[in-house]
């Protein structure tokens, strides 16, 4: 979830700690929420579970995952935001961090849901051993982090805060969640977790393919098609470091 520009990013800003300690345990605290344990679902070739919740929170309170402001960020000068952009929220493959706009981020209404979609990253990236890779399709990578967010939200019994007008999916993924709470019986569900189909999760998937720009479309620059459906993201795993070094 990244959005608009702003002109904070330009600044630089001190060296940083290495995480940051008003975030940090805003979003531990946010991943410990009652309810979010029971989330379990399959969506094409990625899964999300509970635990991977309270993992991303052990690794962001032992500092292996970091919590950044943009400044802290920026003044890392690496990973791949671009110039002059002000995200809200994203998480850096490259840094193990999860980014967020302001130190207090989490604390105001529906935050806590995007902290919620950011860390479904976190756990992909956790879940690589050492010196190795995995790669998704970024369509299911991120129709599977508006997904785990739109269950926080029911699960967890938490109010929509504007959520269904993210305009990235949020809202089809909110009626999926809400068919499947409602209705469970109707889906593939295998000791409580959901097998979602191709055809379930159709409107969600093609939502984020819009609002992402995985899509095939003609390139207004040099008027070619263009076939962006297979963009991947390429997971590369978050080291553990002591005091000889990380490994
Ligand atoms: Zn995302």
């Amino acid at each position: 979830m990244a959005s608009p520009f702003g002109q904070n990013a330009l600044k630089k800003a001190p060296i940083p700690k290495p995480t940051n300690p008003t975030l940090a345990p805003t979003v531990s605290q946010t991943l410990r929420t009652p309810g979010l344990s029971k989330i379990s679902f399959r969506l094409g070739s990625v899964e999300v579970t509970g635990m991977q919740f309270s993992q991303v929170a052990q690794a962001v309170d032992s500092g292996r995952i970091k919590c950044w402001t943009v400044d802290e960020f920026e003044s890392q000068g690496t990973d791949e935001l671009p110039d002059g952009r002000l995200v809200e929220s994203r998480y850096g493959i490259q840094s193990n961090a999860m980014l967020f706009s302001r130190a207090d981020y989490g604390k105001k209404p529906g935050e806590d849901q995007t902290i919620v979609h950011e860390s479904v990253h976190a756990a992909f990236d956790l879940m690589v051993p050492a010196k190795k890779t995995m790669t998704t399709l970024s369509i299911e990578d991120e129709a599977a982090a508006v997904l785990a967010a739109a269950f926080y939200i029911r699960l967890c019994g938490k109010q929509e805060h504007g959520f269904k007008l993210g305009g990235g999916g949020e809202a089809e993924a909110l009626e999926l969640v809400d068919q499947a709470v409602r209705d469970p019986g109707v889906f593939n569900v295998v000791n409580g977790k959901f097998f979602f189909t191709p055809e379930e999760t159709q409107a969600l998937r093609y939502a984020v393919s819009m609002s992402r720009n995985y899509k095939k479309f003609i390139d207004k620059t040099d008027g070619l098609p263009t076939d962006r459906t297979g963009a991947v993201y390429t997971y590369n795993g978050v080291p553990v470091c002591g005091k000889k070094g990380c490994k």
